[in-house]
């Protein structure tokens, strides 16, 4: 058999490791000991093979702490490869802002690598995860991005994390907010706090409109603005790239805007599908961020449902 042929029959093969890996993507430096991988910001497909997401690294006098290392086992061993080339010490901490399996199922390539790291989440994080959420995650994302996440476990963090808890390791502290009834109801923002660092989770995206099915408008406004009074110099959306707190503001406006203007109309009496062109043309910064398209819709309905609900409030 010739080479190419052997190689071409390696690729196809299902389950062959070196198909799933994840390419390296560059670990940007966002302060003097905090990284972060900016992963594609679309829904994960078997071209991304899942990775879409921000993983962060802050690289302490100890060792390292992750925050959200990816989708799969494959896109947590990229994770692991790009603290490698900074670092030798050990992961001593693996957080994760909330249920989403796109942000935690990378969790495996560290608990496997690091057993006595400590893995961190929200109280309801754990608990949903484990009453069914990881596996319907797996699968998920498995189908998603045609099997491309397959062989990934999902190693549901065990040490729970409310808001106000901190921690010090290797000379640095960070600290959990934790807002509720916000992006999904199971959210920690991580900050980090020499660094002036906050890592948002799904609270906030940038240039990517998020899912908000686990959402509400206001516990989400909320969680902005609890992000936008912190002063942080660098925040790190989950999805999108980092930046000031026009990152935030800028996210806050989006969500503002929906609901405000969904409100005013289901006073004035108007259906979700008259309302929508409506909305749409308040929101002309936002029509070429990706997923916008294929979510306004259903936020428009979302944001009516909650509107509706708190009349009766
Ligand atoms: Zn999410």
């Amino acid at each position: 058999m010739n080479k190419s042929v052997f190689v071409l029959l390696l690729l196809t093969l299902p389950g062959f490791a070196f198909a799933k890996a994840i390419p390296d993507y560059p670990a940007k430096k966002v302060a003097a000991h905090t990284y972060v991988i900016h992963g594609p910001a679309v829904l994960p497909s078997p071209e991304n093979k899942g990775f879409m997401n921000n993983p962060v690294f802050t690289i302490t006098d100890k060792g390292v702490v992750v925050i959200d290392p990816g989708s799969s086992l494959y896109t947590g061993q990229m994770v692991l490869r790009q603290i490698r080339k900074l670092t030798n010490k050990p992961v001593t901490h693996v957080l994760s802002t909330h249920v989403h399996g796109d942000h935690w199922l990378g969790n495996q390539a560290f608990s496997e690598t690091f057993p006595n790291a400590v893995l961190m989440a929200h109280p309801k994080m754990i608990s949903q995860a484990k009453a069914g959420a990881a596996e319907q995650w797996l699968k998920t994302m498995s189908t998603m991005t045609n099997g491309a996440t397959d062989g990934t476990r999902a190693v549901i963090p065990d040490k729970a994390v409310n808001e106000a808890f901190s921690f010090k390791t290797g000379g640095m502290t960070f600290r959990i907010l934790a807002p509720k009834l916000a992006h999904s109801g199971t959210d920690i923002m991580i900050q980090i706090v020499g660094d002036e660092v906050l890592v948002l989770g799904d609270n906030v995206t940038h240039e990517r409109i998020g899912r908000l099915d686990d959402a509400t408008f206001r516990g989400n406004i909320n969680a902005c603005d609890v992000a936008i009074k912190l002063g942080a110099k660098v925040y790190v959306p989950g999805h999108g790239p980092s930046g000031k707190v026009s990152v935030v503001k800028k996210y806050h406006r989006y969500l503002s805007t929906v609901y405000e203007t969904v409100k005013v109309l289901v006073d004035e009496g108007l259906s979700d599908f008259e309302m929508k062109p409506k909305v749409v043309a308040k929101l002309k910064p936002y029509h070429n961020w990706n997923g916008f398209k294929d979510e306004i819709g259903k936020h428009v309905s979302l944001a009516m449902l909650e509107a509706e609900k708190a009349m009766f409030e």
